[in-house]
């Protein structure tokens, strides 16, 4: 499909693929129905392996910080400006949703106060050791301090990091299907529970060679002799190279099961676009045949707890950060870590969930002892009596999760240079969601 360079013409109708359905794909699919250079007619298919809202989207916590990379005081690099552009775009995008469709009941949306912590992992030891439970419990009960409930905690540690006009908290998964029952609103929105497994392709304009690519990777070679389509732009992003394809993509092929048999289907697509979050490197090998690309995306595990203390504490979000003795040249010094920051959610409803990464999954070789690392429930039953069983603490669940990692922790949100049609979006936060699917819906429809 080509565009005109004429804002006053009329769009053309396309078909448009996404692939995945959290909070990604699924703002990218909601904006796209807003976007007023898509044609009314076209047709734009949600296609989700599992289920809407059930990836990382399922397991975030769901903090919500506008200043989540800095305010933008900071002189840091273009990474750094990306990710600051996009929370505190994300973050008006989830009031504005939120104002609009009643967020605060439908996927509880919350204004919130947070607060920097940082906690020392062997204090933290030693205070479990040294403390009470239960004269702990009774010593922290006071109402003026918002953060009592955590008595390990050293008052001269504790920042407040932002308020109710910067930090909030929604439940994702909720947010993801509300979006998704607007987005199917839409005339020509389709929701396919199926996975995607391979693409077809056509040669440049004016070739009707069709090349495709079988799941196992084996695609056949792709010709290079005909003329790329050179009427295709990307809106507001950038390839990460100048290189020209000379293939598009004309279709996706994906299994979905009927009645119990398995079945491929082929939906035609002009424009595709990839948010299966984690699962994107495993995507692309199959999609792109084999052909190597540079996008570079790793794995992150994370682990979460939900708990109810029998007490009920004030709603709030604390971050903390762990710091960890680092012997330096014979100097021992305690030091702050980001990849061992621990968020804590307190809801509304009294539930407390606190997700930290897994200390097994950190992404580059640490300097930090890292081996004395207690279990999660060891851990946070060390931060707070409140949170120790034996107080009528009720372990609600415990999961472990993963995230993608991308390289300087920036979004992908970009279009893929081997072949013609296709963007990516994968990385970031929830903050973050709303803002890279607008941002990715706006490339696509190529204003
Ligand atoms: C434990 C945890 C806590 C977090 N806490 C926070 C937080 O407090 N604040 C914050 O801002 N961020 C947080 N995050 C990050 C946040 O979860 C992510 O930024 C966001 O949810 C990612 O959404 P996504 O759409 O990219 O991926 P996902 O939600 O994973 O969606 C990808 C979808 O693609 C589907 N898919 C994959 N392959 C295929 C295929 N071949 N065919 C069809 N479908 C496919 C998957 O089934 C999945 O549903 C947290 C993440 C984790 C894991």
């Amino acid at each position: 499909m080509s565009r005109s360079a004429d804002p006053n013409s009329t769009p053309a109708k396309a078909n448009i693929v996404i692939i995945g359905a959290g909070l990604i794909g699924v703002s990218t699919a909601y904006y796209l129905t807003r976007n007023q250079n898509i044609h009314p007619e076209s047709s734009i298919t949600l296609v989700e392996e599992v289920n809407v809202g059930t990836g990382s989207s399922g397991y975030s916590s769901g903090l919500l910080n506008k200043h989540e990379f800095g305010d933008g005081q900071e002189e840091e690099g273009e990474s750094s400006n990306l990710n600051q552009e996009l929370s505190n775009g994300g973050f008006q995008l989830h009031q504005q949703l939120s104002k609009e469709y009643q967020g605060d009941s439908n996927w509880g949306h919350r204004e919130i106060d947070l607060y920097d912590v940082e906690i020392i992992d062997q204090t933290a030891k030693l205070n479990s050791n040294s403390t009470s439970p239960s004269s702990a419990l009774s010593s922290s009960s006071s109402t003026s301090d918002p953060l009592s409930f955590l008595p390990t905690i050293s008052s001269t540690s504790v920042r407040r990091k932002g308020d109710s006009s910067s930090t909030g908290y929604c439940q994702p998964s909720k947010l993801t299907r509300h979006l998704c029952g607007l987005f199917l609103s839409h005339p020509g929105a389709t929701l396919l529970i199926a996975k995607a497994i391979s693409i077809t392709t056509s040669s440049g304009v004016g070739s009707d060679e069709k090349v495709t690519h079988d799941e196992a990777g084996k695609g056949t070679a792709f010709s290079s002799s005909s003329k790329a389509d050179g009427n295709e732009t990307d809106g507001s992003l950038t390839s990460s190279t100048n290189k020209t394809s000379t293939k598009r993509v004309t279709g996706v092929k994906v299994t979905r099961v009927v009645n119990g048999v398995e079945e491929i289907v082929n939906i035609p697509t002009d424009k595709l676009i990839l948010s299966p979050g984690i699962k994107l490197s495993q995507l692309l090998k199959t999609i792109l045949g084999g052909i190597e690309t540079n996008i570079d995306v790793d794995v992150r595990k994370y682990e979460r707890i939900t708990i109810k203390p029998r007490e009920k504490i004030n709603p709030c979000c604390v971050v903390c950060g762990v710091l960890t003795d680092n012997n330096n040249n014979g100097q021992t010094r305690n030091e702050r870590v980001d990849d061992r920051e621990i968020e804590m959610i307190v809801k509304e409803d009294g539930n407390l969930i606190i997700s930290r990464p897994s200390p097994s999954s950190s992404p580059s070789p640490s300097p930090l002892n890292r081996s004395e690392d207690l279990d999660l429930q060891s851990f946070i039953s060390n931060l707070s009596p409140k949170f120790q069983p034996s107080n009528g603490a009720l372990v609600l669940s415990q999961t472990e999760w993963s995230s993608p990692m991308t390289p300087n922790r920036r979004p992908l949100i970009q279009k893929i240079e081997e072949i013609d049609g296709i963007w990516i979006g994968v990385g970031g936060t929830t903050t973050q969601g709303p803002a890279i699917g607008k941002k990715l819906a706006f490339s696509v429809s190529g204003i």
